[in-house]
């Protein structure tokens, strides 16, 4: 499979934002955008119009960014959303946002998606009962995600339990048990990553 091998926080510098696509470290002064709030490379510093193209793909690569979801991936999920009733842009999201691995994140399993993505691939999660190791697996209403037990037994787990996140409308959780439900599926007003998917239909519809 291939996958983005650069330095991470390069990422956040060339989109001007932070990202939070490394957990901790991103809270920390450490963080490489606090110290360098400028575009990675020569030229970083030099000021540039950015035309209405540059725009729209910046905000795409953004998008992908803050998933961790490469450009062909991307765009399935793009031509998906677009055959799908209601909003592109919203319904877009909404494919993101319903990952499996975003879900994990969402739970509090993982400081960034990053992390939650490598606890899925790994093995820890059930959904429905059923060993699902897909990080782009797209949960469901109704669907109930849980830790194997094997799982449960680790500290690190212990750790995510006993230190539970404030969940979006659309999930519930049971931290002791290690559980939780997707109850409905989210609005745009749930999903709170910073991106105008409008930019992005606009880039995809030329
Ligand atoms: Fe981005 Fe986090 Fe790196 Fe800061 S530490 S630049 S927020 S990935």
């Amino acid at each position: 499979m291939a996958r983005y091998t650069e330095a991470t926080c390069r990422l956040c510098r060339r989109e001007g934002m932070k990202l939070f696509l490394k957990g901790d470290r991103c809270y920390t002064d450490k963080c490489a955008f606090a110290r360098r709030a400028y575009a990675p490379g020569q030229h970083g510093q030099s000021r540039k119009k950015v035309s209405n193209y540059g725009l729209q793909l910046r905000e795409k690569q953004k998008a992908k960014r803050i998933y961790g979801v490469l450009e062909k991936q991307f765009r399935t999920y793009y031509e998906k959303a677009d055959k799908q009733r209601g909003i592109t842009g919203e319904n877009l999201l909404r494919l993101l946002e319903m990952r499996l691995d975003n879900v994990a994140y969402k739970f509090g399993y993982g400081a960034s998606r990053t992390e939650a993505r490598q606890l899925v691939t790994h093995g820890h999660f059930l959904v429905n009962g059923s060993k699902v190791d897909i990080p782009s697996y797209q949960v469901s209403i109704n669907d109930v995600v849980s830790i194997c037990d094997k799982s449960k037994a680790t500290e690190k787990f212990k750790i995510f339990a006993e230190n539970p996140k404030t969940l979006p409308s659309w999930l519930t959780a049971n931290p002791e048990n290690f559980e939780g439900t997707v109850i409905a599926e989210p609005s745009r007003q749930d999903i709170d990553a910073p991106i105008n998917e409008t930019l992005i239909v606009e880039l995809y519809s030329k």
